[in-house]
């Protein structure tokens, strides 16, 4: 059998350095629990377009098409805000999610207990939270015809269109589903089907889609009192499922239930392969952070989440990714970190490399 394959791209800024840390997870991971990978690297973004004179080169493009996964690290920087827009680095990250097709976007918001001060809500609400928001992202008003800003009789009008076929909300409701299964098995869908014929035909397309999943309880709530109950009582949700524009709201708030971006994991899954395993792009939600680039001061945890969930959704390997979270909640626990996370209870400081070392550390103790 082979190897499962994985290309990996650190990209700017940050990204080689909390990239490095995963590497060391990723090897941790071949020697202690013979799950070995076949493991590539690439340039993306700023330093591709040095090199290339573009920010995705078209055999990267053709690699992460090939592989089993792909894993980021973030593209950016001042030195490249003045490049034309079509080869800025976000452009790298655009092609690859387009040309990949990765139309469910999966952002969690997990709150690690000793991290459950940083939330802005009160710590019960937040201690223990595991949730996960499900955004469609390649379709609805951010794409919908006609759209732009037209003349009407005297005044201008802004236009743009909430559009949805059958067959979008039916593969993003099944990713959806799909991960339901792989955790709680609920499922709670969000649109807003009292103002919205998009809503109605979403609503009707996800209990058709249930039919396959009888073993997942669905539920449908209105996006806004979703919004209102991720922040009274978030721990009553699951997996969410929602369209791109609701999702985009929905997955910061609920993201930022748990305080740091740093900590921030995200997938992005598209149609299966052949061998069955979704098309896949996992990444930190962070940037590439040029203010504490070069200085160690990156928080590497957001793109370890990011491989716990590639071993989680790519891998079928859900009882390593926990035991990878588990790592992450000892070390935590034990009051390390990393600047970021420095509030004002103290803890023990520790650079990025400091912060992968004690997870490896944490995950040699739990065999
Ligand atoms: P950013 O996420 O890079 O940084 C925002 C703030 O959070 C900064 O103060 C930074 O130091 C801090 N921060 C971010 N990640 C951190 C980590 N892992 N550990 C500790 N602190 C962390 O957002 P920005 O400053 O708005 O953008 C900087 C560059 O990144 C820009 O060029 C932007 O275009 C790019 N960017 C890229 C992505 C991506 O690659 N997916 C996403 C957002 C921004």
């Amino acid at each position: 059998m082979t190897n499962p394959s994985l290309l990996i791209l650190p990209g700017d800024g940050i990204g080689p350095e909390v990239m490095a840390e995963v590497r060391k997870i990723i090897d941790w991971y071949g020697a202690k629990r013979g799950l070995v990978f076949d493991v590539s690297e690439d340039l993306v973004g700023g330093c591709a377009y040095d090199k290339h004179g573009t920010p995705l080169h078209d055999d990267t493009m053709a690699k992460a098409q090939e592989v089993d996964a792909v894993l980021l690290g973030a593209v950016g920087g001042p030195q490249y805000d003045n490049l034309d827009f079509s080869v800025k680095p976000e452009r790298g990250l655009l092609r690859l999610r387009k040309e990949m097709d990765l139309f469910s976007n999966l952002r969690p918001a997990q709150c690690f207990d000793a991290l459950a001060d940083f939330s802005s809500l009160k710590k019960d609400v937040v201690a223990g939270l595991d949730i996960m928001i499900v955004r469609e992202l390649t379709s609805g008003v951010y794409f919908g015809e006609p759209r732009g800003i037209f003349k009407e009789g005297n005044e201008r009008v802004g236009i743009n269109t909430q559009r949805y076929t059958e067959s979008e909300i039916a593969r993003v409701a099944r990713s959806a589903f799909d991960l339901a299964m792989k955790r709680g098995k609920k499922l709670c869908s969000m649109e807003k089907a009292n103002v919205m014929e998009s809503g109605i035909l979403w609503r009707e397309v996800v209990t058709e889609v249930s039919k396959e999943y009888p073993e997942v309880e669905l539920s449908h709530m209105y996006a806004d009192a979703g919004a209102m109950q991720l922040t009274r009582w978030p721990k009553q949700f699951d997996v969410i499922v929602t369209d791109n524009l609701f999702g985009d709201l929905l997955s910061d708030l609920a993201a930022m239930l748990t305080g740091s971006l740093g900590m921030l994991p995200s997938a992005s899954l598209g149609a299966p392969m052949a061998n069955g395993r979704p098309k896949a792009l996992y990444e930190p939600v962070h940037g590439s952070a040029p203010d504490i680039a070069g200085q160690g001061k990156a928080n590497p945890i957001a793109c370890i989440l990011s491989f716990a969930m590639a071993l989680r959704y790519s891998f079928d390997q859900g009882d390593e990714a926990a035991r990878l979270e588990a790592a992450i909640e000892k070390v935590l626990a034990d009051g390390l970190r990393t600047a970021d996370l420095m509030g004002p209870e103290g803890g023990t400081p520790v650079s990025t490399s400091g912060m992968g070392d004690a997870i490896i550390a944490a995950l040699d103790a739990s065999l």
